[in-house]
């Protein structure tokens, strides 16, 4: 079962802008700033874990750790200091966040140059001690998403979401309440630590696992009938400084090369934004008939209701930024 989204929020953001290669740079920038709501941020390479579900489980990002370097990233915090960034960073791509202490110095970085920027991560929970989730409170995350992942071979029952999530909570030294009382989909219990929320969760993976771009088989092959906001307002670093479209995309596997749309050793965050390349994923993610093009067309991340309304708003917007693309010549 995809997730859905609100349409709202998405139309909100969508301008011809996002449609048109910008070589100016105040454009850029406005493009930026008026566009971006998260980014994600590889800060080192390794995952101690394969998962069944996730490409690293054909993918060795176990056996070394690749680190982003320390002045790309303070390069990344200062290009987001200079748009007055305030919404989300996150620190969980294909790593585990929790599993080097240097994520402490990086989320504390990122909170002194986005003192109101919305810090969060996901992580396996293998790492977490209450001193640790102390440091990071105190570093200055806003949010850990601790995920009790479930082996291939373990049934989904209320019995084992509830062992699996309390198991997690009793590392943390904590008391949870449950926010999602467990069913056949997940389970989530969730608390707080001075300005730290802290959630456990479980999901069905077999029942509602994402194919990561055509990496993992799912239980049905989908076919996406849904536009996809995310080219439109994130931005996704791969530890290599490799940028891509969304979560999904990983600049580590063979068969996305084609998809990676900068860098950030060569490229600013900005001039990447307006670039030819990610101009070509809106392009196609704003295809309200399901995106022709792989990986889109199978992906079942990021899908919306969509109805004769949202459809004309839509359609509005690519003739606005046809027309505006035309006079600008
Ligand atoms: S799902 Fe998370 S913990 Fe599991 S292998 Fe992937 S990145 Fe690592
Ligand atoms: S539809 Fe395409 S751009 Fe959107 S999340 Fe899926 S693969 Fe990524």
């Amino acid at each position: 079962m995809a997730a859905q989204y609100d349409l709202d929020t998405f139309f909100d953001r969508v301008s011809p802008a996002h449609f048109i290669p910008l070589k100016d740079e105040q454009d850029q920038y406005d493009l930026l700033k008026n566009s971006l709501m998260l980014i994600e941020i590889e800060v080192f390479s390794y995952c101690n874990r394969q998962c069944y579900f996730c490409p690293n489980y054909f993918i060795d990002r176990h056996t070394s750790n690749i680190f982003l370097p320390e002045e790309t990233y303070l390069s990344i915090l200062s290009q987001l200091q200079e748009i007055d960034y305030s919404e989300t960073i996150t620190y969980s791509r294909y790593n585990e966040p929790l599993s080097n202490p240097v994520i402490l110095q990086r989320i504390a970085q990122a909170r002194k140059y986005l003192p109101y920027a919305f810090l969060t991560t996901n992580s396996n929970g293998d790492y977490v001690t209450p001193l640790l989730l102390k440091q990071l409170a105190d570093a200055g995350l806003n949010n850990l998403a601790i995920q009790a992942y479930f082996a291939r071979n373990e049934d989904f029952t209320l019995e084992n979401i509830t062992r699996r999530i309390e198991s997690r909570e009793k590392k943390t030294g904590l008391e949870f309440q449950w926010t999602y009382e467990p069913d056949d989909i997940c389970g989530r219990k969730e608390t707080k630590l001075d300005n730290m929320t802290i959630s456990i969760a479980t999901f069905n993976f077999k029942q509602s696992g994402i194919s990561r771009a055509e990496l993992i088989a799912t239980s049905e092959p989908f076919s996406r009938k849904s536009p996809c906001w995310v080219p439109f307002c994130h931005m996704y670093i791969d530890y290599n400084g490799n940028v891509v479209p969304c979560c999904n995309i990983r600049s580590d596997v063979v068969n996305h090369k084609n998809f990676i749309i900068g860098s950030v050793f060569e490229n600013s965050l900005k001039s990447i934004f307006s670039s030819p390349k990610i101009i070509m994923w809106r392009a196609r993610c704003a295809q309200y008939n399901g995106a022709d093009a792989a990986p889109c067309k199978t992906c079942e991340f990021a899908v919306f209701k969509y109805d004769e309304n949202s459809k004309n708003k839509l359609s509005k917007v690519i003739l606005n930024s046809l027309a505006t693309s035309n006079k600008n010549g």
